[in-house]
């Protein structure tokens, strides 16, 4: 059994739909599949809210009348029958309703923003099906609220695991007895009250790995529009090379760096119940693609050099520091209080070094800060950080980095017992220098291999 996750790219018109049926063709497995709305649908469902908050209904019209037209035209281009134009008709009609009722009583309620946004996956998951089934696929339909269950924070709902794996277990399971595939929409659940919940965008590779997890599958495909994660980003960094295993310490220090890929945050469950999970190109179905797993086989690497600008480091002064307690817990109430977050530290007995990226509110946090510390500014700073097991289980790795990087001026460094990143801070002048440094000591010279695979030119075509 295996959970295959399509994003909104991977279905975002006939052409794209078609190309998953043909990887659908080539499995031999059992297959249970999640798809997220076809793209952009969700930001229209989205702006169509926003408009019903205006009290602009002309313009909450013209976003149902794009929806309504987009999914009508794949339809036809998918040479479906006329059951699923009465199924577009009447989910039109729905939608309209809401529309209306929302005018009339003049606000939208959080239940019918969650229900709103539910059309997306509920459209593209029954129109796929339909694709499917005439392509000869041996496929059943499953609505996902009947098998999601969450509490009712409406937009960010959180999912109950015990009664979803229970639900999952009686009616997703027994399906499988008379059909190959079962097709579900992500993103979407249903509270306890049978209310319409979503689970905050993006959800659906969410709502995969929670039904991967209950449905003890033995793997778990994310499909997407990149090749997967690599190891340094291929327009600096031209012998960048594609990843094809990471551990999920790793791929979750990768995301902080805006590997978008995949928030790993969402594939948790499927990581906790030791079910791989793999990042695969819709269009280059295949490549193999990034595997993410729980475990290291290959734990003495640096995987990846990943690197953000525009970083702002602030350096904290104080004698008052000195043996004293609650200082730390003082400085931080301050970033807690502007709501910036912090993302490196470090500490000496009187001195505090720390980054953030957003600087919107730096004034007043140098503000508060001076009234108990000294406080001096950096900008125009980029944090570079080697990530991989290879960081916590190797020794000699920090001097090869540093020994590499020795004409650079360093302002920070930060590594953790446990940890499997190095970060350092550098002058955003020295950062792409530096990346190509760190990249041709690390990385460069290793041959293809389980863990790496060298792009060619092919590949990028
Ligand atoms: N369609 C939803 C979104 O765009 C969920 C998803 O695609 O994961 O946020
Ligand atoms: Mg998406």
């Amino acid at each position: 059994m295996q959970v295959m996750k399509f994003g909104g790219t991977s279905v975002q018109d006939a052409t794209a739909i078609n190309r998953v049926i043909e990887i659908l063709r080539q499995q031999q497995t059992q297959s249970t599949i999640v798809v997220s709305a076809f793209a952009t649908i969700t930001n229209h469902l989205s702006e169509l809210i926003e408009s019903l908050k205006q009290q602009n209904i002309s313009a909450a019209e013209s976003h149902i009348n794009y929806i309504h037209n987009r999914h009508l035209t794949i339809s036809q281009d998918l040479n479906l029958e006329s059951e699923i134009f009465c199924f577009i008709e009447e989910m039109t009609e729905e939608l309209k309703q809401i529309v209306l009722a929302s005018k009339i009583l003049g606000e939208v309620t959080p239940r019918s923003i969650d229900s709103i946004m539910s059309y997306g996956e509920r459209l593209s998951s029954y129109i796929i099906y339909h694709a499917m089934k005439n392509a000869g696929i041996s496929i059943s339909h499953i609505d996902a609220r009947q098998i999601i269950k969450t509490d009712s924070n409406y937009s960010e709902a959180e999912v109950r695991i015990t009664d979803t794996t229970q639900a999952i277990e009686q009616f997703c399971k027994p399906l499988f007895s008379n059909h190959d595939v079962v097709i579900t929409g992500g993103f979407i659940g249903s509270d306890s009250s049978g209310n319409t919940t979503t689970l905050g965008r993006g959800g659906s590779d969410y709502s995969a790995a929670i039904i991967a997890a209950a449905l003890n599958a033995d793997r778990l495909e994310i499909w997407t529009d990149v090749d997967g994660i690599m190891t340094s980003d291929p327009r600096i960094i031209h012998d960048a090379k594609q990843i094809l295993c990471l551990t999920y310490d790793e791929a979750a220090e990768l995301a902080y760096f805006g590997a978008k890929v995949l928030h790993p945050k969402t594939i948790y469950p499927a990581v906790e119940n030791q079910i791989p999970v793999f990042v695969k190109n819709t269009f280059n179905p295949d490549f193999p693609g990034t595997k993410i797993i729980n475990f290291s086989k290959n734990n003495k690497m640096i995987k990846a050099i990943a690197f953000r600008p525009g970083i702002t480091v602030i350096n904290i002064n104080s004698n008052r520091m000195l043996g004293a307690y609650g200082f730390l817990s003082n400085v931080f109430n301050v970033f807690e209080k502007h709501k910036t977050s912090v993302d490196l530290v470090t500490t000496s007995e009187v001195n505090i070094s720390l980054t953030v990226d957003d600087d919107k509110n730096l004034p007043l946090i140098i503000s508060d800060l001076n009234k108990f510390a000294k406080i001096s500014v950096q900008k125009e700073m980029a944090i570079i950080s080697a990530i991989g097991e290879g960081i916590r289980n190797t020794a000699g790795i920090s001097s090869r980095l540093f020994g590499v990087l020795k004409g650079i001026n360093i302002s920070m460094v930060s590594i953790g017992a446990s940890e499997v990143n190095l970060s350092i801070i550098v002058n955003e002048n020295d950062m792409i220098e530096a990346i190509r440094l760190l990249h041709n000591e690390f990385l460069a010279s290793l041959p293809h291999s389980e863990i790496f695979r060298e792009i060619t030119k092919t590949d990028t075509e």
